[in-house]
């Protein structure tokens, strides 16, 4: 006998129909001999029809009372599956965050999981009854049970959390879809099912806007090694399993708040060629790095940043030891490119290294790059490049001062300077999935003087304000103005935060003597993932070139070791996931009908 934890979405248990539908599936379950803990999401669109409700009485509601709204949703579902349950004679209880006692941070809107008490819950299990728990929230400590949601999608995690605190067995996430598909089958039907896909790049996925599954309950299936499978409440098909390395020991007080960062890792073994002022137009990246990759010359990092007129700046890092042979391709192929305004300038500098801090617990906790980059200000280190990923920030330094800035992030997170790791090389094949969020605006300061210290205010503020930050990129270009030399930065946020993000970037102007921030809130961002990119040529320049052809612009560009980013015009979105996905072979010859969820 086991102990099973199934969470249900909204879609599954939207109507009565799919409610009594869901119900006996469950009972199949108890009949096969489990134990089981169901955890629900609100049915339908209810959790949209309530955001909608509150707007139409405020125009700025208090975080309290949103949550206070939001999660009566849950309370609507977790009663009637549990009704429909004992009307199939299946003893069922419906419990509440509070009443289970599942204990959040003392924040509104996105708290995280801190601990979930079990007892009530085994009692229950005990007694032969179904315990369906309301996804999504939870409460504060304290006697005043001040209900905390955990921000939009998050009964995933809810249902993961529990499935931890329980030691279940293993937890399964019923919803409209097979299970992982390589894109979301509503944008492009020939996607095709994974039976298995790896907690890193279903993080990576997650967060780049595969809505399917939410990425903090990846994360903890992944920090506590809970097994994890996604799979459609329609039918009896096997879904996708979610694969977790060997957990290591963790506390499973403090869930969600373990250790933001595992490990620091350095390469110095590499060089960084830039191209300045190329030309702002669909197929410039595709030219650069599909000759590169004719040369066989595997790049690591990739940035392009935003527009500084009508030219972009192209930077990349490839190993120290073919980067003659990669700027030799780009001098000879600089000319070509056709450059506008002036001429394509380009920097080698093979003096440089790569710092990056790695943990899955950084996800969503803005202030990790932040502080990170704080550590190397203090230690008087200048940021070249920076790249982020979900589970990753990653700066290019000098190399003189790698000593110096390794010693200032190992000590800010207390990681023994003595286990610094490389990053791993994975196997596997070079891209799995393509994702699009079009639920992002991209900010852009401009002429932000180039000293230590100023990604660190910028940065730090934001986090202070609780806004996550994406796709960092500064620019490579330096403008001298007042006598200071000044560089452009640019990052994507969540699009219902850009406006929140330009108070606060403003309010810092006067301190840091930035010269203008640009909000753009119509962009996408498009994204191809697969740890087996590391170490392949030509796969930067394959999804490029599927952009050119359909004759798209990409406004920026970023890398970690198993996901490109690039960000489009938001008409573009469309077109270019449909795009990717296909110069990848990535569809297949059935055709996928999702059940419709109006
Ligand atoms: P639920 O209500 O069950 O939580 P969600 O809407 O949160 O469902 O997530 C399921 C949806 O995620 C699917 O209907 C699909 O449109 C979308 N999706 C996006 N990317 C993917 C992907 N790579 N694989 C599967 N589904 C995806
Ligand atoms: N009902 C919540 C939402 O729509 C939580 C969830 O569905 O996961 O965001
Ligand atoms: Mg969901």
């Amino acid at each position: 006998m086991g102990l099973i934890v199934q969470k249900y979405g909204g879609s599954s248990v939207g109507t009565t129909e799919r409610i009594k539908s869901v119900s006996k599936r469950i009972c199949r379950t108890v009949a096969a001999g489990h134990q089981v803990v169901v955890v629900v999401s609100a049915m339908g669109r209810t959790t949209d029809s309530l955001v909608q409700l509150a707007r139409e009485v405020s125009s700025n509601p208090s975080k309290r009372e949103m949550d206070m709204l939001l999660s009566t949703g849950e309370q609507i579902s977790i009663a009637l599956v549990s009704m429909a349950l004992q009307e199939l004679g299946q003893p069922a209880i419906s419990l509440t965050g509070a009443q289970v006692g599942i204990i959040t941070e003392a924040q509104y809107g996105k708290a995280r999981i801190l601990e979930i008490k079990t007892e009530r819950i085994r009692r229950h299990l005990e007694e032969g009854k179904v315990v369906v728990v309301a996804g999504f929230q939870g409460v504060m400590r304290g006697d005043d049970l001040e209900i905390t949601t955990l921000g939009r999608g998050g009964s995933d995690t809810s249902a993961v959390a529990i499935a931890v605190a329980l030691e279940a067995d293993y937890c399964e996430i019923y919803t409209d879809v097979p299970g992982i598909l390589t894109t979301d089958p509503r944008i492009v039907p020939s996607a095709r099912l994974m039976e298995e896909i790896t907690a890193d790049e279903m993080l990576e996925l997650a967060s780049l806007g595969a809505k399917v599954l939410h990425p903090r309950a990846v994360e903890i299936a992944r920090n506590f090694g809970m097994p994890l499978v996604v799979k459609s409440s329609w039918t009896d098909d096997p879904g996708t399993k979610v694969i977790s390395p060997p957990p290591t020991d963790r506390c499973v007080v403090g869930l969600e708040i373990t250790r933001a960062v595992d490990a620091v890792q350095l390469d110095n073994n590499q060089a960084k060629i830039a191209l300045l002022r190329v030309p702002d137009r669909p197929g410039i990246a595709a030219r650069l790095f599909g000759e590169i990759a004719r040369h066989n010359i595997d790049v690591d990092l990739i940035i392009q940043s935003i527009h500084e007129g009508n030219t972009n700046d192209i930077a990349f890092s490839v190993a120290r030891e073919v980067s003659g042979k990669a700027e030799a391709v780009a001098r000879a192929i600089a000319p070509s490119l056709g450059s506008t305004d002036a001429d394509t300038d380009i920097i080698v500098d093979k003096k440089i290294a790569k710092i990056a801090i790695v943990g899955a617990g950084m996800i969503g906790r803005p202030g990790i790059a932040a502080k990170m980059f704080q550590a190397l200000a203090d230690a008087g280190v200048n940021i070249q490049m920076i790249s982020t990923s979900e589970v990753k920030v990653s700066c290019i330094v000098a190399e003189e001062d790698c000593e110096r800035a390794i010693a200032a992030v190992c000590s800010a997170f207390e990681i023994d300077s003595s286990h610094l790791t490389q990053a791993p090389q994975h196997k596997g094949v070079p891209v799995r999935a393509v994702a699009l969020d079009q639920n992002q605006a991209q900010l852009a300061i401009l002429l932000v003087p180039d000293v230590p210290g100023m990604a660190a205010a910028i940065f730090g503020s934001l986090a202070e304000a609780n806004i996550s930050v994406d796709m960092i990129i500064q620019s490579q270009r330096c403008r001298i103005l007042e006598g200071v030399p000044r560089r452009d930065i640019a990052f994507t946020v969540a699009a219902n935060e850009a406006q929140e993000a330009q108070r606060v970037l403003s309010q810092l102007q006067p301190k840091l003597d930035f010269k203008g921030i640009v909000l753009n809130p119509s962009i996408a961002k498009v994204s191809i993932v697969g740890a087996g990119m590391i170490g392949t040529p030509g796969v930067a320049a394959k999804f490029f070139q599927a952009l050119a052809a359909e004759n798209i612009n990409i406004s920026m560009i970023t890398t970690s070791e198993i996901k490109i980013s690039c960000v489009v015009d938001a008409s573009h979105g469309i077109p270019a996931l449909k795009a990717v996905h296909s110069a990848f072979g990535l569809g297949g010859d059935t055709l996928l009908q999702v059940p419709s969820r109006e």
